[in-house]
C-alpha cells in the first residue's frame, strides 16, 4: 500500500486541543499542517502556529479566516457558536471536517446531517478509543440487564469545561436509551434539585461536576436490588482526544460523503 500524506487545517487552533492538535500533526510522519484558525481576537492571530507549542517555525500563521485547500481536511476543536459558518465553509470548498466541538444545538445537528450528502464528516463528542468503546459496552449492558437495573451517568471536566452535562455523558445516556428502546428526551434527568418525585425506573439520570484540570472521567452506573454494575473512563492526556481525531481525519480524507461518528472509524458501527 503506497503511504499519501493528508493535509490537515486546526480550526481553534490556540486552544487546549488546538494545541495538543497542533502537536500531534508535526510529530507525525503522515501528515502535514497547512492552515491553523482561531478567532480574530485571539492573542496569537498572525503568529506561526508552531510557536505555542515551543517548537521552530514551520510556515503556517493563525489566522481567523477558515479557507481549507481542496486536498485537506479540516479538524475543528473550537466553540459551538463557531460550527455553522465552517461547515459551510467545508461545503463550498468541497473537504472533508473531522468534528469535535460539543455543545451544538439541534440545528447545527440538522445542518450536519444535510452537509453530510455532500462532504464526509466525522462528528463525536469523544474522540478517544476507549469512549468509543464505553458507549457500545453501555448499550450491551443496558440490553442485558434489562429494565430493572437504574442507568446512572457521572462525569467531572476541568473548571474550563462550558457545556454541562458534557456531549459524552449525553452520548452515553442516548446509547443506553436506544438499547432500551427508550426516547433519551423523555427520560434523561439532568437535575434532582427541587425535585420532590422518586426516581422512575426509566428515567437515566445525569451529574456533571466541575473543578481543578481534570481533563475528563465518566462513570455508568447501572443499579440493581443486591448489585451494582459500574464502567469507568478515566482520560488523563488531551492527547488521546487529538490522536483519535487525526486518525478520523486520515480515515475520512478518502471517504464518500456521509454522516459518521467515531465506531465507524474504528470498524465498530
Ligand atoms: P478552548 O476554549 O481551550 O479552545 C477553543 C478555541 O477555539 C479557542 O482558542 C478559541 O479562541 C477558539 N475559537 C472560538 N471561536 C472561534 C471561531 N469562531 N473560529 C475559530 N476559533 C474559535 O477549548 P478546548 O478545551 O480546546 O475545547 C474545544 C472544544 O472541543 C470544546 O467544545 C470541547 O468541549 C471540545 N472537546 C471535544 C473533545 C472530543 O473528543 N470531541 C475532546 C476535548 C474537547
Amino acid at each position: 500500500m503506497t503511504e499519501r500524506y493528508v493535509s490537515i487545517v486546526i480550526v481553534g487552533a490556540r486552544g487546549r486541543m488546538g494545541q495538543a492538535l497542533t502537536r500531534c500533526v508535526l510529530e507525525s510522519e503522515d501528515l502535514t499542517l497547512v492552515g491553523a484558525v482561531d478567532r480574530s481576537d485571539s492573542p496569537g492571530q498572525g503568529e506561526d502556529v508552531a510557536r505555542q507549542c515551543g517548537l521552530p517555525d514551520v510556515g503556517v500563521r493563525i489566522t481567523d479566516e477558515l479557507r481549507p485547500p481542496r486536498s485537506s481536511v479540516v479538524v475543528d476543536f473550537s466553540l459551538p457558536g463557531a460550527t455553522d459558518a465552517n461547515v459551510r465553509r467545508c461545503l463550498e470548498s468541497g473537504v472533508p471536517l473531522v468534528l469535535g466541538t460539543t455543545g451544538i444545538g439541534p440545528e447545527t445537528r440538522e445542518l450536519l446531517k444535510s452537509a453530510g450528502r455532500d462532504i464526509p464528516i466525522v462528528s463525536a463528542a469523544n474522540f478517544s478509543v476507549g469512549i468509543t468503546l464505553l458507549l457500545q459496552l453501555a448499550a450491551k449492558a443496558a440490553r442485558a440487564l434489562g429494565p430493572d437495573y437504574e442507568a446512572e451517568i457521572f462525569e467531572l471536566h476541568h473548571r474550563h469545561k462550558r457545556d454541562a452535562p458534557s456531549g459524552t455523558a449525553l452520548r452515553i445516556g442516548k446509547s443506553i436509551a436506544e438499547a432500551l428502546d427508550r426516547d433519551f428526551d423523555q427520560v434523561a434527568v439532568r437535575s434532582r434539585d427541587k425535585t420532590e418525585t422518586q426516581r422512575t425506573r426509566e428515567e437515566i439520570g445525569l451529574a456533571a461536576l466541575r473543578g481543578g484540570d481534570s481533563v475528563g472521567e465518566h462513570t455508568v452506573m447501572f443499579l440493581g436490588e443486591g448489585e451494582r454494575l459500574e464502567l469507568v473512563h478515566r482520560a488523563t492526556d488531551r492527547g488521546i482526544f487529538a490522536r483519535g481525531a487525526l486518525r478520523a481525519a486520515r480515515w475520512v480524507a478518502a471517504k464518500p460523503p456521509g454522516l459518521y461518528d467515531m465506531a465507524d472509524v474504528l470498524g465498530l458501527a
